[in-house]
């Protein structure tokens, strides 16, 4: 196992809770990036050995929003691998020889404390020194933890924390980090139920599999001597830890702290149904506490892969802001083609207008330079699918130079014009109303502005006149036009 340590080998740790957080999704990514800017190989565990907070079904969306964003592991509990199995619960065996081996070394301990030993202590407060726990059971004679072994006593295995001294690592991101041991809590590695704990089982779960690059959330940096102190108790070489910086959200009165449902959307499932793209979700999170070497900012997984370095990630918190994902998004929008972008709003569009009959490709066709995002899209289109009610004031407009007396005008005679138009279709609906103004004596805008009122009831709309003309046909134009002469008269 150690020669394989030259090979970059990173993995990302979730936990099964049932929702892909955006700080996860970041970590995951990185942690791809780093592997894959390196020929390494990515690596997928699931960790669940809390098992209360375990969620039925919650590997499946781990899954599926890796495959979604491209972040394909090398290695994980649905593909196997040669350091498996990658689920914590199925490796539940290994941990307690490695515990037991720290034990004999006088690195940990048995702790007999019961339930209502630790209450105590905690109602009391007289554990503060300890930072948790008051260290009971660390001197029991090799006699006394016989006895209770023997009696069958249920126990935790707790880490011996130095007393003295400091621990020092090398984060990438934070630096040199320095803390007093008597600050480190005798922490639980082996549960009374045998289960490992997370702060014991990624370590083991690290040194086992070859990872070289652990990335987490700068919320573990206070861990960090401890799983430290870990490798150096077994003699393991310490992976390079790359911590990563907090991510906050912008409150209402302008002061920020951490991201929260209370902020918008946090996870990965909420964005994408708020209309967000994966990829364009995936381009902002690489650059929440990532700054590329230039101005440029749209990055497709591939481009990532070759820009990504970790001396650019920063310490600061990353602020996530929603319009600056707005921006990304409907960037990526624009970009796509006609038919990709058919692909994605033909759903929307059709669980929108229903029944009704209308063509939706056209629409897809006005609304594409225009979207941020695709639930943007019933409001946009409303007026389709019902017209508005509307003040016949909105005719009036100075640029197009329009005033009610003309507004009426010009819908007479588009709604006799259109009448008679035989090929309902874009380039004959066009020619049509060019024709009509050249020769009202018009400048196109005077026909168009009130045509695309009537016909809309509001003044913005996706698409212009023609466009909204053919895709209304011609039944339900011409309903439109002759509602708004009466509005006129
Ligand atoms: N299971 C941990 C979590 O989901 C992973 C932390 C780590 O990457 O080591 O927060």
């Amino acid at each position: 196992m150690e020669n394989n340590k030259k090979r970059v080998r990173t993995r990302y740790a979730p936990s099964p809770t049932g929702f892909m957080h955006i700080g996860n999704l970041r970590t995951a990514l990185y942690e791809y990036l780093i592997a894959k800017s390196q020929d390494g190989d990515f690596v997928l565990r699931i960790e669940d050995t809390d098992r209360e907070r375990y969620v039925q079904g919650a590997e499946e969306i781990i899954y599926s929003t890796l495959k979604t964003v491209g972040l394909n592991h090398d290695e994980g509990p649905d593909i196997g691998g040669t350091y498996g199995p990658y689920i914590q619960s199925q490796r539940k065996e290994m941990y307690m020889p490695y515990a037991k081996k720290l034990v004999e070394d006088g690195k940990a301990y048995y702790c007999f404390c019961d339930k209502e030993r630790l209450e105590k202590l905690r109602s009391e407060g007289s554990n503060e020194e300890y930072g948790g726990y008051d260290r009971h059971c660390r001197n029991l004679t090799q006699e006394e933890i016989k006895s209770k072994l023997n009696a069958g006593i249920p126990y935790v295995i707790r880490q011996k924390m130095p007393l003295n001294g400091t621990t020092t690592f090398k984060d990438a991101v934070f630096g040199e980090v320095t803390v007093e041991n008597k600050e480190l809590q005798d922490q639980i590695l082996i549960k009374a139920d045998g289960y490992p704990t997370y702060n014991f089982a990624n370590v083991i779960d690290d040194h086992t599999m070859g990872i070289t690059h652990v990335v987490r959330g700068c919320e573990y940096l206070s861990s960090t001597p401890k799983y430290n102190l870990l490798y150096e108790a077994f003699g393991w070489e310490v992976p390079e830890y790359i911590h990563l910086p907090l991510i906050m959200g912008k409150n209402e009165d302008g002061s920020i702290s951490k991201l929260s449902k209370r902020h918008g959307a946090v996870s990965f499932e909420e964005l994408v149904k708020d209309g967000y793209l994966p990829e364009a979700i995936v381009n902002y999170i690489a650059l929440l506490g990532w700054c590329p070497k230039d101005n440029n900012e749209i990055f497709s997984l591939e481009a990532l892969k070759k820009e990504f370095s970790t001396d650019r990630i920063s310490k600061s918190p990353s602020i996530f802001d929603y319009d600056k994902l707005n921006w990304f998004n409907s960037e990526y929008i624009r970009k796509m083609t006609a038919e990709e972008f058919f692909n994605v709003s033909q759903p929307v569009i059709k669980s929108f207008i229903g029944e009704i009959k209308l063509d939706c490709k056209k629409i897809s066709e006005v609304l594409h330079q225009r979207v941020i995002k695709l639930t943007d899209i019933p409001n946009m289109i409303g007026f389709l699918k019902e017209l508005p009610d509307y003040e016949k004031e909105i005719f009036i407009n100075k640029k197009s130079k329009t005033n009610l007396e003309n507004s009426l005008v010009v819908l007479n005679r588009a709604k006799i014009e259109l009448e008679n138009l035989k090929d309902w279709n874009h380039d004959e609906i066009h020619s049509l109303l060019i024709n009509m103004a050249k020769d009202m004596e018009l400048k196109n805008g005077t026909v168009m502005w009130p045509v695309r009122i009537a016909i809309s009831g509001q003044t913005m709309t996706p698409g212009g006149a023609i466009e909204i003309l053919e895709i209304l046909g011609k039944d339900e134009s011409l309903r439109r036009i002759e509602l708004a002469i009466k509005k006129l008269i």
